[in-house]
């Protein structure tokens, strides 16, 4: 959900002015660029945003942007997420975390954010190290590469976090580009105004510790026609957009071809793989509980409510 503000808003209006400890031309910076613009795109109030983070290089990124943030634990930022989205419907929830945090330990949550289908976007800064500890390979990592801080080459194979999201019941799916942050927050702002869970899995340069997934890779300069190893789905002419949610052939359709597209590796597709406009878990959550699509629960005095009718029947 988002609440666009009468002011017209800038980049700036979400910098900070805190030290930044990435590295440099860590391609965090294109990820922080991608998610300021976009929340200037849309006019938020800043006091109408949060942003969560995990653990890792990644886990900075709330500092940086002036909104409220939290920087949760490894691993656990969308338990915690879920948590401000389901007390709160007034801000705009933004989850983010590092590959390793979202798609190691975090999986399960991972799995279970995408089949409850809550209205937040999480954006995975995907750089197949785990950068923070020095590099170690993370889980998006193939089996057979050996970045510069390994002693030897992977030996397990890499998961693939749009098949799983796919799986898991996201029902929007997105991949974007670090150092294209135009792009990025384009696909951002729909992953916002999404009503549902929305994956962005932003492949992301780490110059410190991963060789092999560089700038210059992705822009193919060691190709004999020095193309991009990225190419963007919607230019293809890829349509991921369910247009009838009730035709169960044409989700399946769907799914099934943005399955197959995670697959292609030269080039590798970015922009929207897959989006369904379907209830999220708020909308049944009112269903149930009427009071909450008056005001959200933060805003609900639950501490007076006369509870003898609920002891009463339990007798
Ligand atoms: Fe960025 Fe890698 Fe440095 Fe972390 S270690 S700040 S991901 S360049
Ligand atoms: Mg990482």
């Amino acid at each position: 959900m988002s609440v666009e503000s009468p002011v017209k808003r800038t980049v700036k209006d979400f910098k900070t002015d805190l030290h930044n400890d990435w590295c440099p031309a860590c391609g965090d910076f294109g990820i922080l660029t991608g998610i300021q613009m976009a929340l200037a795109q849309m006019s938020l109030d800043p006091d109408k945003v949060a942003v969560f983070s995990g653990i890792g290089c990644s886990g900075k990124t709330p500092h940086y942007i002036n909104a409220y943030g939290f920087h949760t634990l490894h691993g656990r930022v969308l338990p915690v997420a879920t948590g401000a989205r389901l007390v709160n419907s007034g801000v705009t929830v933004i989850a983010l975390g590092g590959d390793g945090d979202g798609y190691g330990i975090g999986a399960g949550y991972f799995v279970n954010s995408g089949r409850r289908n809550l209205d937040l976007a999480y954006l995975v800064h995907n750089n197949n190290v785990y950068g923070l500890t020095k590099g170690q390979a993370s889980p998006t990592l193939s089996k057979g590469k050996k970045t510069k801080s390994m002693p030897e080459q992977a030996i397990q194979d890499g998961i693939n976090p749009i098949a799983m999201a796919v799986a898991a019941g996201y029902t929007f799916i997105a991949r974007a580009y670090a150092l294209e942050p135009k792009h990025l927050a384009s696909i951002i702002v729909k992953a916002i105004q999404h009503k549902g869970a929305a994956l962005v899995d932003v492949l992301q340069t780490c110059p410190t510790y991963n060789d092999l997934y560089t700038k210059e890779w992705y822009e193919g300069a060691d190709l004999p026609e020095k193309r991009s190893r990225l190419y963007k789905l919607e230019e293809a002419g890829f349509d991921g957009l369910v247009h009838d949610v009730t035709d169960e052939q044409e989700i399946v359709t769907k799914k099934a071809a943005a399955v197959a597209r995670s697959y292609e590796r030269e080039p590798i597709p970015i922009g929207i793989y897959y989006q369904a406009e379907i209830p999220s878990y708020e909308d049944y959550v009112k269903q149930r509980i009427p009071a909450l699509a008056e005001a959200p629960l933060v805003d609900v005095d639950v501490f007076s409510r006369d509870v003898g009718p609920l002891l009463e029947a339990m007798r």
